[in-house]
């Protein structure tokens, strides 16, 4: 099915000087390098889908915040302040060890709901564990120019396979299933 028409905003969590969750006892995960791999893979999934792809960030870098936190900030101002209406956001993120993995959407926002339903219908076929919960993050509570939003956290970030190429491949094919199934 195509997305031709469809305008979706990619958020790669993270970048720059705030790297996200490390796992260092194990594989040296870095959560903002593969959370900008994994949006990258489903730019160019929806792209070749006919979908308007519109990303936060390219490249490793920051929204210049002095913390972590006031990044996030400068992250979704910088959202409705430069990207047009879109029909929805996914922002990409790997959780701490012990985490909750799946789609997260905004407590009490009944379209953002449906779409992380959505997005776990299609990704607990390939993560079992994958969940779909309510929350309250910056990202999802103060972006207004998306429609359907969700955070998805795709792996805990000492997870074996999430390191691996095909690995990131599949998960972020199941991402954009999820997508196409709730915006056909
Ligand atoms: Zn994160």
């Amino acid at each position: 099915m195509s997305l031709a028409g469809k305008r979706i905003i990619v958020d790669a969590g993270h970048g720059g000087k705030y790297p996200g969750t490390i796992d260092n006892a194990v594989h040296k995960n870095v959560e903002k390098e593969i959370a900008l791999k994994v949006a990258k893979l489903v730019q160019s999934k929806l792209v070749a889908l006919g979908a308007t792809v519109y990303m936060t960030r390219t490249t490793d870098k920051d929204f210049g915040g002095v913390n972590a936190d006031d990044d996030v900030n400068k992250r979704w101002a910088y959202i409705n302040a430069n990207i047009p209406s879109s029909h929805a956001l996914v922002s990409i993120h790997l959780n701490a060890v012990g985490g909750r993995v799946g789609s997260f959407y905004q407590e009490g926002t009944y379209a953002s709901k449906s779409f992380a339903e959505s997005i776990q219908k299609a990704c607990t076929r390939y993560y079992d564990a994958f969940g779909c919960y309510a929350a309250n993050f910056a990202i999802l509570r103060e972006v207004k120019v998306a429609d359907q939003k969700s955070l998805i956290e795709i792996a805990q970030i000492d997870d074996p396979e999430i390191a691996l190429s095909s690995r990131q491949s599949t998960i972020a094919s199941a991402i954009v299933t999820g997508i196409q199934n709730q915006l056909k």
